[in-house]
């Protein structure tokens, strides 16, 4: 059942005046139910219960906190036709999305459960001590990942499950042992409060302490600014539009402590087709790209929004085949009428650049919501002159980049902002005459793709799901798979400690059974 209000731990909470409604973008009408803003009385509780929580959480056990885990994958799944209708209902996206996202946001939690109840990922370290060592004697050193403190998860728009409530920010920071506080995002405050209930349910059922985790209803920023500048928050995970990802770091460093902010933000993703490639499949590319270019209304993080490639008549063939395979492909609902608004402006930005042509755009009518595909194109030159064009227009759009040669594309990828994802297009081999461009965008991006696409990430402990700025805050991190846990922990020695005060991980009994570096080599035996 949806009740409209917050959930400041296990209590349901709506003291505040402020008000609104989610949206369907599909059929254009407001949501029935009414949800009530967090007040800052509220925001204080949720912080400080999440403070007192952290102090039982952090010392619970990997075999426990992976029970909590799993109980909110089954809670979620228990949730059933209630939480598709809810999400379809919010963001006009189709049911098999709805439910592939949630297996997705199910299987996450359950990966980051397997994870910690094996427990080596705190990855323990320990150099014993040389009492004898000439000229000084050596301490018992030992080192272990432990938790930062109480989090906050700013929900992502564009994916009410996988990267919002319990999505994979909040899977991660659960699993190091760090209570979460969410930030509901305002287009799906139902599916985030359902998820929410799943989530206080499995905290109650395998007895975490309350506080452990808390939404929060806003629709506005003040909720999410009170909450980055309380002291007792120590780290903060984000997704969404550059402008809020950097806004949210300002704010963070600003504080008297300041804290992390890992965000993950926008991305144009480029696709490099190279000259074999282009001569050799440039129909089969085109249709893959259409595809690409338009999934899930160009709404994900990994869009291609850029190709370039070496001018000529294969590239034009390309051009003109991606223009006929995209304008087929029939229009879809955006999210929300706000971004929907924000693709047509970002759309005209683009356009009404100088020496840009437009070559496909879809013209017939379209429904309330619905985004025109638009596929554009400028020369190497007028690319590496105009900055507009080197930004994201979120949604089913596209830019093709005519480069004069070799070095001009080179110098191209070179000086593009950080991206998520580069993905390579060639034939026979090709790309070892290409190391140069190859080697500037593995400078510039998280991830390389080969003959591929760069929609679809998939979840597993090889993923980088990040990149230098703006891409993200911080590229030494991933916000995809498990070595996501990294972002809310920080490493901490022992000295000297007394074998019987030391947590489980680094006892000389190694309790647990984990992998451990002791004494530079890697094992699982007891000291
Ligand atoms: P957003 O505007 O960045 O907002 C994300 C969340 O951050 C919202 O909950 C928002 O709160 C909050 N927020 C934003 N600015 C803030 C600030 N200055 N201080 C405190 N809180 C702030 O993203 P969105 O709502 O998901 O979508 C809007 C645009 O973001 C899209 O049109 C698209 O351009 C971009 N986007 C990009 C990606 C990507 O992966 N590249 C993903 C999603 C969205 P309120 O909503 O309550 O104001």
């Amino acid at each position: 059942m949806i009740t409209g209000k917050n959930y400041i731990g296990n209590k349901l909470s709506a003291k505040g005046s402020k008000t609104y409604n989610t949206f369907n973008p599909l059929l254009n009408f407001e949501n029935e139910y009414v949800y009530t803003e967090a007040t800052s009385e509220e925001i204080d509780e949720a912080v400080e219960i999440a403070s007192k929580a952290f102090k039982t959480f952090r010392t619970i056990n990997g075999k426990r906190k992976a029970a909590f885990l799993n109980a909110i994958a089954d809670e979620i799944l228990a949730l059933d036709d209630i939480l598709i209708q809810t999400y379809c209902s919010e963001t006009g996206l189709p049911e098999g999305r709805a439910k592939g996202e949630r297996g997705r946001t199910v299987g996450q939690l359950r990966m980051f459960a397997d994870l910690v109840a094996e427990g080596s990922w705190v990855d323990a370290t320990i150099d014993t001590a040389q009492p004898s060592r000439e000229p000084l004697p050596k301490s018992d050193i030992r080192k272990m990942l432990i938790p930062l403190g109480p989090v906050v998860v700013f929900g992502a728009s564009n994916f009410p499950l996988a990267y919002s409530t319990a999505g994979g920010d909040t899977a991660a920071a659960l699993a190091s042992g760090c209570p979460v506080i969410v930030k509901s995002h305002p287009m799906h405050a139902g599916t985030g409060e359902l998820v929410s209930s799943a989530i206080i349910k499995a905290a109650e059922r395998t007895n975490m302490p309350n506080g452990v985790f808390s939404n929060l209803n806003s629709s506005g920023i003040e909720v999410g600014t009170q909450l980055v500048n309380h002291p007792k928050v120590k780290a903060v995970g984000f997704t969404g539009s550059i402008k809020g990802g950097r806004a949210l770091y300002n704010l963070a460093v600003q504080r008297d402590e300041p804290i992390p902010v890992f965000a993950e933000m926008g991305s144009i993703n480029p696709v490099i087709i190279l000259p074999e490639a282009l001569k050799n499949r440039n129909e089969s590319i085109a249709k893959t790209y259409a595809n690409s270019i338009t999934l899930g209304t160009g709404q994900f993080c990994t869009n291609p929004g850029l190709i370039l490639g070496i001018k000529g008549e294969h590239l034009t063939k390309f051009m003109v085949k991606l223009s006929e395979e995209i304008i087929k492909i029939d229009p879809s609902c955006m999210l929300h009428p706000n971004i929907a608004q924000a693709f047509h402006n970002g759309r005209s930005q683009a356009i009404e650049q100088d020496d840009l042509q437009v070559v496909a755009e879809y013209r017939n009518e379209i429904k309330n919501n619905f985004a025109r595909q638009t596929l554009t194109n400028v020369s190497g030159d007028t690319f590496l002159k105009n900055s507009t064009l080197h930004q994201e227009v979120f949604g089913p759009y596209s830019l093709i980049v005519e480069c004069d040669n070799t070095e001009q594309l080179e110098e191209i990828v070179s000086k593009l902002e950080g991206q998520l994802t580069g993905t390579v297009i060639a034939d026979n081999g090709e790309v070892s005459h290409y190391s140069q461009v190859i080697s500037a965008l593995q400078n510039r991006v998280g991830r390389v793709i080969y003959n591929g696409v760069p929609t679809g990430v998939e979840v597993c402990p090889s993923m980088t799901h990040g990149g230098p700025y703006p891409a993200s805050t911080d590229s030494r991190f991933t916000a995809v798979g498990i070595h996501s846990i990294k972002r809310w922990v920080r490493p901490f020695s022992y000295q000297d400690w007394p074998d019987t005060l030391l947590p489980d991980e680094l006892k000389n009994e190694n309790p647990l059974g984990i992998s451990r570096l002791v004494d530079g080599k890697q094992t699982l035996e007891k000291l």
